[in-house]
């Protein structure tokens, strides 16, 4: 579309909401004077340029496809200073502007109870109070600005400025666009009202955003499935229960675990368990619900859950962690079982934990029933179960490369993590030819220009399992170069494999990677990026394959563990793969299909994150319609 007609078209919009001091040209700013006084704690009392509240304006107005703007508005209702003292220092101004050129876009000012406030127009919300106001009152321009800042930083701000940029190419909304509107069945009534019920589980809540923006047209479509969404994004059943563990001293010590089963509607829950000192409901809410989509997308039917705790395994002894695990598990046993619930690896979490788990909750079940996903001993030598989550992620590119004609061979790959999966990301981009050249942990990141081979990995692997730095790579290898407290997102590559934790590509990373040549971004980690670094990815055109689609790989190879078939007959590790490999294209295809049928361009950069959020979701809609009201 003609980039003036859009602006042209946003206006009229923004007319139609009563936006219309708001919008005016976006971007345009708010013409704030300053006057003498406006240090002052409080400019309650100090005149300002009042810009009246919004009209809704004429259709003469529409037609011309005109913006109210300050300077145009007639000069006795503009400028109500005009006899005020002289205006301070033009380089105030410029400075507060530079500072606040973001705020400035959306501010407008208006008088409330006697008082000029400067508002948001999106939100027609005003600034409150500062949090470091120390006058009590509401402070001077300045702080008003800032508490205005603090407030266009808000969820509430962002997802109302997303919605009403979004709404050029939707009916027309007749209320302006405020989250407030509870009990309307929109996509930010959706979100809004997951921020109300638990507006501190910010992981939780960007989840659902981004859920529920890939679901946009879908809930478009048929307004039923706005109530069924607002019903998954429930969690079916949450667990939280304390987790005391001695040390090898004999000190008593506490945790806290917990297990989220946010859907059994197609199956019994599958999903992991992650150790972590972060760990908290926020997050295994929003490891659980991806979880649930991703288990959607499988060819098998199965739930979705997670759980974990903040017990941190780092440091801790064989002994202690395996009485952590026997704890956990004597809590938890209750809830899980091969119809119920079956846990698997996650961050923290690997063979050793899975082991004690395991063993603790067969003599708890007095079974042998539930084969959890990562003991070893449900291994067989072709099982590639620890692998297959980071073979998975690999898989999944040569498909995406595939269908451009390309092939890994030759690409430059940096990979985040140097944990269970990335490790196997590397050992199979080896495999493929590709060039993988760095990894990360959280205290810094590694680049080795010359590229990982099999012999660097296992070295890599040696310095992990003994937990010292990644810095003692480079003393081997010298032309390789360690980084303190710094992420690899500007390393040049042509493919970035984040797999390290959530929120770990933020806005200046995604503009970093897309200044080194990256291309192509697989998410490994769930939800690596943050709302920010994934506007700017799709902005430049960098197609992103999901997590809840391309990391699937471990949950089709525990369900090809359980499988009669493969206990039957014994497969090789080539059969396994090729197993492994027709899932990753089915889940591929399905998510393609899905973004195409509901009109994203298959080469859009949102088209495979869409896709996957609407086929999985689709699926489990139809077993929720079979249901009745679950
Ligand atoms: P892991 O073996 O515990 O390794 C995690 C890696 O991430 C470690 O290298 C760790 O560094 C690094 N890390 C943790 N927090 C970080 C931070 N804030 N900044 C930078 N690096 C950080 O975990 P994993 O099983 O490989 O899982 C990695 C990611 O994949 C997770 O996000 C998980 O949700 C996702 N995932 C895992 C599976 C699975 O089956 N395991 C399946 C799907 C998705 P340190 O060594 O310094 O702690």
């Amino acid at each position: 579309m003609n980039p003036a007609m859009d602006d042209i078209n946003l206006i009229q919009q923004a007319q139609r909401h009563h936006l219309v001091p708001v919008v005016r040209e976006l971007g345009e700013e708010i013409d704030l004077e300053i006057v003498a006084g406006d240090d002052k704690a409080s400019f309650a009392n100090s005149t300002l340029i009042v810009v009246t509240p919004p009209e809704p304006p004429s259709s003469d107005e529409h037609d011309d496809g005109k913006s109210l703007i300050g300077s145009e508005l007639p000069n006795e209702e503009l400028d109500v200073t005009k006899n005020q003292p002289v205006k301070r220092k033009k380089k105030v101004v410029k400075r507060w502007r530079e500072e606040w050129a973001d705020t400035y876009k959306w501010a407008y000012v208006d008088v409330k109870e006697g008082t000029a406030r400067i508002f948001c127009s999106i939100c027609r919300e005003f600034g409150r109070k500062h949090r470091r106001n120390p006058y009590g009152n509401e402070g001077s321009r300045n702080m008003q600005m800032s508490a205005l800042e603090e407030h266009n930083n808000s969820l509430l701000h962002k997802e109302a400025v997303r919605l009403q940029l979004a709404s050029k190419d939707k009916a027309v909304v007749e209320k302006p666009i405020h989250v407030k509107a509870l009990m309307s069945k929109t996509a930010g009534s959706i979100v809004e009202a997951a921020l109300k019920s638990d507006p501190h589980e910010v992981e939780y809540i960007q989840a659902v955003q981004e859920i529920v923006h890939a679901l946009e047209r879908v809930i478009a479509k048929n307004s039923v499935y706005v109530n069924m969404l607002e019903r998954l994004l429930e969690p079916e059943r949450t667990i939280i229960f304390r987790v005391p563990w001695a040390d090898d001293r004999g000190d008593t010590h506490v945790n806290r675990g917990f297990r989220v089963q946010f859907s059994q509607a197609l199956g019994p829950c599958r999903g992991g368990l992650r150790f972590h000192p972060s760990v908290n409901l926020s997050i295994c809410k929003f490891l659980g619900i991806e979880q649930t989509f991703k288990n959607a997308l499988l060819p098998y039917k199965l739930g979705g859950a997670a759980g974990g705790s903040d017990f941190d395994p780092k440091g801790k002894s064989d002994s202690e962690v395996m009485r952590f695990c026997q704890s956990f598990m004597n809590e938890s046993y209750r809830y899980l079982g091969l119809d119920k619930d079956l846990p698997s690896e996650e961050m923290g979490v690997g063979t050793r934990e899975m082991g004690y788990l395991f063993g603790q909750y067969r003599r708890l079940a007095g079974h042998f029933q539930g084969s959890f996903t990562g003991p070893r001993i449900f291994w067989s030598g072709s099982s590639l179960r620890t692998e297959a989550t980071g073979y998975g992620l690999v898989f999944f590119a040569q498909l995406i490369l595939a269908d451009m004609n390309r092939e890994l061979k030759g690409l430059r790959c940096v990979v985040s993590g140097s944990g269970k999966i990335t490790l196997h990301v590397l050992e199979k981009l080896i495999a493929y030819g590709a060039i993988p050249v760095a990894v990360s942990d959280s205290k810094g990141y590694l680049v080795d220009d010359d590229g990982f081979d099999y012999m660097k990995i296992s070295f890599l692997r040696e310095i992990k399992s003994q937990q010292r730095s990644l810095r003692d790579y480079s003393k081997t290898y010298a032309r390789s170069k360690y980084y303190d407290e710094a992420k690899p997102w500007s390393e040049r590559c042509d493919v970035a494999f984040p797999c390290a934790t959530q929120n770990e590509i933020d806005q200046a990373d995604a503009v970093n990677l897309v200044n080194s040549g990256c291309r192509l971004l697989i998410e490994g980690s769930n939800m690596p990026c943050t709302p920010e670094a994934l506007d700017v990815l799709r902005k430049s055109n960098v197609l992103i394959a999901p997590a809840m689609a391309a990391g699937a790989g471990g949950d089709v190879a525990g369900e090809l563990e359980l499988n009669h078939e493969y206990n039957l007959l014994n497969w090789s590790p080539e059969d396994f793969e090729s197993k492994l490999q027709e899932a990753m294209k089915q889940i591929y295809q399905r998510a393609l299909k899905a973004a195409t049928d509901f009109g994203y361009q298959k080469e859009s950069p949102e088209a495979l994150g869409y896709g996957a959020a609407i086929s999985a979701f689709l699926t489990i809609a139809k077993a929720m319609t079979d249901q009745g009201c679950v």
